[in-house]
């Protein structure tokens, strides 16, 4: 062993071949058995060599030769040309490799494309011990996995994680020279609906070419990523002024925005692009990730199918957003949140019918905020299932005090009919409170009925069968409200309030023909399908007047009653004489 330790290894005798030095050694092990041993060695799959004190090949079987042969080794190895080869394909000095051999070390050399692991055991006594297994396949195999790690399977683009390495080599570049990059996150318009309806193998042909277009459009040292579902970005590499990052979002909302025809279809899809600038907007690849997610935030609210560049008042305002959250989280423990209630009127008997509830928020700081303020985030966040449920039973408790039966109307979000506690909700509320399931009423909007038709159908089918009833509320406001008059049986449609206004407002005399021949339509409708039509936002005895010519069979707004509180609904009820209409129509 010590000679094999001498810092450069001196020339070796080349040896014969298997099993040479064994039978020389007169203390040595009988022969026939080594030669045994060896030819049973040869059937194994890993090269087998023994090196002896002397530096000279005691064993070499013939797995090992075809190796060695394979790494450009040819002839009978010596250990000298093996520590030579050790040494070209790990990169460590002889006095490294040898220095190693205390126990058990192993080698990867690599030579024209062929991996050979060495793993060398000192053996006491008797040199050393080479065990030599060719990793190409599992090396290829474990590179081919590591690529596939890193791309997405469906499109061939990086994907996150490859994306991370490019903007992390390009964001190290940007210490060296003075050029910056950009950050380009691309978010398809309209994709979801896509997939829903038309199903998933066109949803992936679409985003395909989605992936074709943006490869298309960048250049060699750019990456085109799928980060997510239509989630993808585009890093522009080398980027020395912000009109050049300008000019690629332009084209990327062009082009992705360009008609595709797939399977004899013609599909129209839109993009939002949020940009970040480095070093202008951050260093790393988290905060230049999370800049450039901002500014697509602001890009959609902005009306999609457009670009935004971060700025650092997105950033003020994301964190406004996340302070309402925090705060609205807390709002329900805190008993923040109050009930209003907006009478509604019947025409024909100038009854009170019921009223609206309608949420309020009295925020320790802000004041009172409205529900058009927090409603949408609620329902972003998923929020609105708990605030939800408690205005169910909030509503159901307080109607089931009012000295009338008059019916109470609460409003249902898209994202309650999602989550399955809906029913149960209402059905404990009922029971809870003992108020008639008749006296509950639903109002859903157009959105309710846009998401998972068929379940949100069997959920409205349910309620009516406890005897709840159902509105849609703000018709003629949203793309097809007509054809969703067909989907359900509703109990009442509340006209917008929008033409109500355009009644009597409008000093063009043909938006005021068209308000009017709009409410005449619904209220038509309504007779013919015996439903309740409510026109919304009554402020003027003059609208009044209108909505009483055109049919409508009962109003709610400002000029009956604002939303009351409660205890002011309560006093309001109980002044009303039993047998007179509680509350005289102001017209
Ligand atoms: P909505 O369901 O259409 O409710 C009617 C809205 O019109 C209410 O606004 C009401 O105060 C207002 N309004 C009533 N009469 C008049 C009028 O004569 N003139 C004008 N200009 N406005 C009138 P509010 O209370 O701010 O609520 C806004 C929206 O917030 C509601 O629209 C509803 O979509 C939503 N919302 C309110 N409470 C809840 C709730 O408990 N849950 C859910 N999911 N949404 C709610
Ligand atoms: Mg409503
Ligand atoms: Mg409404």
């Amino acid at each position: 062993m010590t000679a094999l330790l001498s810092a450069e290894p001196r020339p070796v005798p080349v040896r014969a071949a298997v099993p040479a030095r064994a039978a020389a050694r007169p203390d040595g092990p009988d022969p026939a058995a080594t030669r045994r041993l060896a030819r049973g060695l040869d059937a194994v799959r890993h090269g087998f060599v023994l090196i002896d004190p002397d530096g000279g090949v005691a064993v070499c079987t013939a797995p090992a030769r075809a190796l060695l042969e394979r790494l450009g080794l040819h002839g009978t190895p010596s250990f000298r040309r093996l520590l030579r080869l050790a040494r070209a394909g790990s990169g460590l000095s002889a006095r490294e490799i040898l220095g190693s051999l205390g126990g058990r070390s192993v080698l990867d050399v690599a030579v024209d494309g062929h991996s050979v692991q060495v793993e060398m055991h000192d053996v006491p006594g008797e040199g050393v011990a080479l065990v030599l297994e060719d990793v190409s396949l599992r090396r290829a195999a474990e590179s081919r996995a590591h690529d596939l790690a890193r791309l997405d399977p469906l499109t061939g683009l990086p994907n996150r994680l490859q994306l991370r390495e490019h903007l992390d080599a390009a964001l190290a570049r940007l210490e060296r020279k003075a050029e910056g990059c950009a950050v380009l996150l691309v978010d398809l318009d309209r994709f979801k609906p896509v997939n829903d309806t038309l199903g998933h193998p066109v949803g992936d042909a679409l985003l395909r070419k989605v992936a074709d277009r943006l490869r298309a459009m960048v250049r060699a040292g750019d990456t085109v990523a799928r980060i997510g579902g239509d989630e993808f970005v585009v890093l522009q590499a080398g980027v020395t002024e912000p009109g050049e990052a300008q000019a690629l979002a332009r084209r990327v909302v062009d082009l992705v925005g360009r008609t595709y025809m797939i399977e004899g279809q013609l599909l129209s899809i839109g993009a939002s692009v949020g940009v970040a600038l480095a070093p202008a907007d951050g260093r790393d690849a988290d905060r230049l990730l999370k800049n450039a997610d901002l500014a697509l935030y602001r890009a959609k609210l902005d009306g999609r199918g457009t670009f935004r560049f971060f700025e650092p008042a997105m950033d003020a305002r994301m964190q406004a957003r996340r302070r309402l959250e925090l705060d609205m989280r807390q709002a329900l423990a805190r008993r923040e949140f109050q009930l209003h209630y907006q009478p509604q009127l019947n025409l024909a008997d100038e009854r009170l019918v019921g009223c609206e509830a309608l949420i309020r928020w009295h925020h320790p700081e802000r004041g009172l905020v409205s529900p058009v303020d927090f409603i949408p985030l609620a329902e972003e966040i998923g929020l609105i299932v708990p605030i939800g449920e408690w205005v169910i039973r909030q509503a159901c408790r307080d109607a089931a005090a009012w000295p009338q039966p008059l019916t109470v109307a609460v409003n249902v979000s898209p994202a309650q009919f999602t989550s399955d506690r809906l029913v149960e909700t209402i059905v404990s509320a009922l029971a809870n409170t003992g108020l008639p399931a008749a006296r509950l009423e639903v109002e859903i909007t157009e959105g309710v009925l846009l998401q998972d038709n068929e379940k949100t159908l069997h959920t409205l089918h349910r309620l009516r069968a406890l005897g709840v009833r159902v509105s849609m509320d703000d018709f003629g406001t949203g793309y097809s409200s007509l054809s969703y008059l067909r989907a359900f049986p509703f109990d009442k449609i509340k006209i917008d309030r929008s033409f109500v206004a355009g009644l009597c407002t409008g000093t063009d005399p043909g938006t005021k023909a068209d308000g009017e021949a709009i409410i005449r339509a619904i209220a038509g409708l309504g007779r013919s399908l015996g439903m309740t039509t409510v026109a919304e936002g009554v402020e003027t005895p003059e609208q009044l007047r209108r909505i009483r010519a055109e049919g409508c069979t009962d109003v709610q707004g400002y000029l009956i009653s604002r939303p009351l509180t409660a205890d002011a609904l309560l006093s309001l009820l109980a002044a009303a004489v039993p047998g007179s209409p509680p509350c005289r129509s102001p017209s």
